[in-house]
């Protein structure tokens, strides 16, 4: 097995001149490939539901590996540590994980607690000197996101999104097809994005940890999904917001918002955000020469869907799996996904989630 030391300095010749992408045909975590690269060593932070998913889903991973936890809940590190073989030296609570800078243990810290915790803790994280992955939505609104871009930076560290989607090979597949012009001039782009949510009391809910309702949480998946279908930034939104449950959804945490963005080519997309609808999970993407479905679009698989010439047939792989692959080789040798996943590109979704809330209170056209 060549050493790490080999590994970069051979990787350092490949990568002055070439770009490298991110190859769907080559779904690195589904191969039976050997590998003798380097391991990104992850810390996740935040036990919850999501956590446990990525968890387990990192288990078929090649270049990535679980060796750390942080947490506010002393009993699940005792079973994490059971679980996954962690040693007590890389479990750390909210309070102490600043001492992560001296273990060499951990090279990444994937952040997965509730969404207004993501901006301090990424920066934290950042100061000490480890690199970020932080769920989505990256923090409360754009001016957060951008904080925590501008830290990392100075820090001189990667902070990427945990935009799953963008590693799923169906998704990439219509991406391809989009970028290869395969549906003619784009025209409209719809997407729907929903559940039903259920206990009231919990953190989704909370305005000051949730940041909002149902589009900081799902309908986020609209939006971005709206930018990588049509492959533009929107220039103006329009939104308005239905409520039929002013006890669940307090003030500022919004139920429904249905939005509609413009991009500069004239394409437009009509979009639905809800916590109280079923089954609500679809994209429809439609140009000159062809369209594209997905029903579900964003769940977690398998995604199904269909374009103009036929049904999608790429493999469902667990997505969290290609995913933290995939993030491994965007940290060790460069490759990119088909769309990026970095800090920048979670302040391009805030911004727009900035707008659409502005436009649901103006009840005005927002231009971005
Ligand atoms: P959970 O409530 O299941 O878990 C959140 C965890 O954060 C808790 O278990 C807890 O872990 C920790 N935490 C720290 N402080 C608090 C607090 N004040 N209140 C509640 N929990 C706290 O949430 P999810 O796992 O569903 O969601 C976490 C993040 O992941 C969100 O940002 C969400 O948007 C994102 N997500 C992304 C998905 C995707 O597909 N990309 C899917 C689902 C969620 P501990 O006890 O260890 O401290």
């Amino acid at each position: 097995m060549g050493s790490r030391r080999d590994f970069l300095e051979k990787l350092t010749v490949s990568t002055i001149s070439l770009p490298l992408l991110y190859n769907p045909t080559n779904l690195f975590a589904a191969s039976d490939e050997a590998y003798d690269g380097p391991i990104l060593k992850v810390a996740i932070m935040g036990l919850g539901s999501y956590a446990r998913r990525v968890a387990k889903a990192m288990e078929s991973c090649k270049r990535a590996k679980l060796t750390g936890v942080i947490s506010g809940t002393p009993s699940k590190i005792v079973e994490w540590r059971t679980k996954y073989g962690i040693p007590e030296k890389n479990c750390y609570n909210y309070d102490n994980f600043d001492r992560i800078k001296e273990n060499p243990d951990i090279d990444v810290v994937y952040v997965i607690t509730p969404n207004g915790l993501h901006k301090d803790q990424t920066i934290r994280v950042a100061k000490a000197g480890k690199h970020v992955i932080c769920e989505k939505p990256m923090g409360i609104n754009a001016q957060e996101g951008q904080e925590m871009v501008d830290t990392c930076k100075a820090a001189n560290v990667k902070l990427l999104i945990g935009y799953r989607m963008h590693y799923e090979p169906k998704t990439v597949e219509v991406i391809r097809m989009r970028k290869a012009g395969e549906f003619g001039k784009l025209k409209f782009f719809q997407g729907q994005s929903g559940f039903t949510i259920g206990d009231p009391t919990q953190w989704r809910l909370n305005k000051k940890l949730a940041g909002g309702g149902a589009m900081m949480d799902i309908g986020i998946y609209s939006i971005n999904g709206a930018r990588y279908m049509l492959g533009e930034e929107p220039i103006w939104v329009t939104a308005q917001e239905t409520k039929t449950d002013p006890v669940k959804f307090k003030e500022g945490v919004d139920e429904t918002i249905q939005f509609q963005m413009g991009f500069p080519s004239g394409a437009v997309a009509s979009c639905l955000s809800t916590y109280a609808m079923s089954h609500l999970d679809r994209f429809f993407l439609n140009g000159e020469d062809g369209f594209a479905e997905m029903q579900p679009s964003t769940g977690y698989g398998p995604i199904k869907g269909r374009t103009h010439k036929g049904e999608l047939k790429q493999p469902h792989i667990t997505h969290q799996t290609l995913q933290m692959d995939g993030m491994a080789q965007l940290i060790f040798e460069g490759v990119e996904p088909i769309v990026p996943l970095d800090g920048e590109e979670g302040v391009k979704d805030m911004k727009i989630i900035d707008a659409i809330y502005l436009a649901v209170k103006t009840g005005k056209r927002v231009d971005l």
